[in-house]
């Protein structure tokens, strides 16, 4: 069985890996989109100009549509960096809506904007799984957001967070793995989320798929 990344920036092909490249949208990627490998794409706080957004939104209304296209993102709010959060807002919730009207999951960036985010989410009540990628606050928060009815995806920082690492030691429900930047192998932060949950590697590799299924992400 396959290792599962759900969300990174790497491009490298390796068949006992199934990534989900996540690509941020702009005129160049919509030129030369992946038409086969697994990816998210979609309009990252960080780098999009709300003056862009209005022709941004014609192209990502047409490559969402493409089967490759897992899910939509990483989109999201972030107070520190980008425009004006009301206008990540606009530009979060056009996101959602749209891959709850394709049934394609929503890859997340949050920065000091989970009560934003809850609030989106409950105005919006999408029937697609909204995941949290990078996930490495605290348990507080993970149970407040996992209560209204997030998802986590966590990587190398998340396992390594004393508070957090506990609270998933207990916590049974779904959670997804990821390595974003790249830094620290998949493989690894399986090593170590397994270590955490005292099971093999193996048993995770069969709890993780489930946790994708759940999703819709697999089968693929
Ligand atoms: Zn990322």
């Amino acid at each position: 069985m396959q290792f599962l990344d759900l969300h990174t920036h790497i491009a490298a092909l390796q068949p006992e890996v199934l990534r989900i490249q996540s690509l941020h949208l702009s005129e160049a990627t919509f030129l030369a989109m992946p038409k086969q490998k697994p990816i998210s794409i979609g309009l990252h706080p960080w780098y999009t100009k709300f003056a862009d957004f209005p022709t941004l939104q014609k192209y990502l209304k047409v490559i969402a549509q493409q089967a490759n296209v897992r899910m939509i993102g990483e989109c999201g709010l972030d107070k520190l960096r980008g425009e004006d959060l009301s206008l990540q807002l606009e530009m979060l919730r056009f996101q959602v809506q749209l891959g709850d009207s394709l049934n394609k999951p929503i890859i997340l960036h949050c920065v000091k904007a989970f009560d934003e985010l809850i609030a989106l989410k409950n105005s919006l009540q999408p029937k697609v799984p909204l995941i949290i990628h990078g996930f490495q606050k605290n348990a507080q928060l993970a149970t407040q957001l996992l209560g209204q009815g997030f998802y986590l995806s966590v990587g190398a920082s998340g396992l390594k967070s004393p508070s957090l690492s506990g609270f998933l030691k207990e916590y049974t429900g779904p959670v997804f793995l990821e390595t974003d930047q790249g830094e620290v192998s998949i493989e690894l932060i399986y090593e170590m989320y397994a270590d955490l949950k005292k099971i093999s590697v193996e048993k995770l590799k069969d709890i993780i798929f489930a946790n994708w299924q759940q999703v819709g992400l697999l089968p693929y």
